[in-house]
């Protein structure tokens, strides 16, 4: 590359450590130049740093679940934090106790303490987990996690020392700027780019990653409070932010410098194949579908000429199985409708390949902005089918109420109101069949399962809400968990007796 300071422009490609390079490094005894890649290598302890540890205190986010579309990612208070790396070849473990924060007035569950252990080693990404059900004190398994790999090896490659690392091994541009420089790579076909500061020491790493209802989705990742900790400067505070909000706010307390990390891939997970993508169908009344076999459900409703879908979650792959086999159930009729109950992405990442199919997105009016924004975004990462066809989104907006009508049956969807869990969230109702389906608000546990000892209180708003509708129900197709159920069960789960009419 020709470098011609005269015009001010000073980019230079990192050359990887060949025989010469090593030599001229030798050489240098001097200091480097404050803010470059050179320096803050220097800074930060590059050369002898095999792996690291570091811990501390925080937040952390849960993304993609914002209790409104305009609020963003709920926190939770984390009470450890923990991260150790290997550097080379790359492996990670992260373990993180946190427990959600409540934001009076809004109304949630009592929050539980959740302990997560996540692990990386090459195209290999597993958690611990103690299985449901288990005895108290039962060891946690190891449960495959093939689609967090990405995720957990950008993590690796965005702490200050895996950039700078990173940086060195593929190639790097620099630039000069505002007294440091900005250097930017590709690992795995992932962009990165971090600025360095004045101080030589990395400040900020952003990078993208795919998500189903953002598309490419800006990951930045901020280090400040750098400080020696006993041999090493690492940033005092770490803070990220994920399409757009918080994900993670850590304050650093201790950090070690080269501990053993051995992370070895369980056998378990070696020998994992992902499962082929099952949809089971169960009619629920004539005409009237439940397609379960994944995390979140999807009904289909067969009507004179159209078919109408209740949900489109999780994300492309999830909606193609599911529409293949609306397809197959229901034969030669288009989907014109796909109703969405709330934004949480489990619930809308599969939204865009019904509209991709031709479908009306039916959702509350006040999710129609954040579709129209998130659904504008570039998609260059995994450009799915809409991003390939560009067909216009069409919407149907609801604010307390909107009913499809057709020749075979309405369909009524209803706000659920004053919920604590979403404040833009909406269900079906079905008066023919005296179906209920809703997502979140209630969710059945195992057959046998006793009800809760304390009420869900989006159970609770639930019932208030069907109560408030004089809606008659008969059956609930829950949207999570592992059956269709009751209004009698529902009505026993927020300590109502079966058969009493009065709301508690
Ligand atoms: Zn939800």
């Amino acid at each position: 590359m020709r470098i011609d300071a005269g015009v001010g422009v000073h980019m230079r490609r990192v050359m990887f450590l060949g025989i010469g390079v090593s030599l001229v490094l030798a050489s240098v005894a001097c200091r480097k130049p404050v803010g470059t890649l050179e320096a803050a290598e220097e800074a930060l302890g590059i050369a002898s740093m095999r792996s690291l540890e570091y811990s501390g205190t925080g937040q952390w986010f849960q993304f993609g679940q914002a209790p409104s579309p305009n609020l963003p990612w709920p926190p939770f208070d984390v009470s450890r934090f923990s991260a150790a790396i290997s550097y080379d070849p790359p492996s990670a473990r992260v373990e993180i106790v946190r427990r959600q924060k409540l934001e009076p007035p809004r109304v949630r569950p009592t929050p539980v303490e959740q302990r997560v252990m996540q692990f990386v080693n090459g195209s290999a990404a597993w958690n611990l987990v103690v299985p449901a059900g288990a005895p108290a004190g039962s060891p946690p398994v190891p449960q495959p996690q093939p689609a967090s790999v990405d995720e957990r090896m950008m993590e690796i490659w965005t702490t200050p020392q895996g950039f700078l690392k990173a940086a060195r091994a593929n190639g790097a541009l620099s630039e000069p700027a505002s007294g440091g420089s900005t250097v930017s790579f590709v690992v795995a076909g992932k962009k990165y780019v971090g600025t360095i500061g004045p101080q030589s020491y990395v400040e900020k790493v952003q990078t993208w990653v795919d998500t189903p209802v953002l598309g490419d989705t800006l990951v930045e990742t901020v280090y400040s409070d750098y400080k020696d900790f006993a041999g090493v400067m690492f940033p005092g505070r770490i803070f990220r932010t994920q399409g757009g909000h918080p994900v993670l706010d850590i304050t650093i307390a201790e950090v070690t410098l080269n501990p053993a990390v051995d992370i070895r891939v369980p056998d378990q997970v070696k020998a994992f194949a992902p499962p082929p993508a099952q949809v089971n169908v169960q009619a629920l009344a004539s005409g009237v579908y439940y397609m379960t076999g994944a995390n979140a459900h999807t009904v289909a409703i067969d009507q004179s000429d159209h078919i109408a879908v209740i949900e489109g979650p999780a994300n492309e792959a999830r909606s193609l199985a599911v529409i293949a086999k609306i397809k197959e159930t229901i034969p030669n009729k288009p989907i014109r409708y796909v109703i969405n109950t709330h934004v949480h992405f489990d619930h809308s990442g599969g939204l865009r390949t019904y509209v991709d199919e031709g479908a009306t997105v039916v959702t509350h009016q006040m999710n129609r902005p954040y579709f129209d924004q998130a659904w504008a975004a570039p998609r260059t990462l995994n450009p799915d089918r809409l991003a390939q066809s560009k067909k216009p989104p069409k919407f149907e907006e609801v604010t307390e109420r909107l009913v499809l009508t057709d020749k075979n049956r309405n369909i009524e969807i209803h706000s659920i109101a004053n919920s604590g869990h979403n404040d833009a969230f909406l269900m079906v109702y079905l008066p023919k069949e005296k179906i209920l389906v809703e997502g979140d608000a209630f969710t059945p546990g195992t057959i046998d399962a006793p009800p809760p000892a304390v009420p869900n209180p989006y159970t609770v708003n639930l019932n208030e809400n069907i109560e408030r509708l004089k809606l008659d129900v008969r059956l609930v197709a829950a949207l999570h968990g592992p059956r269709v159920t009751t209004m009698a069960e529902l009505r026993s789960a927020v300590g109502v007796q079966s058969g009493a009419t009065k709301a508690r």
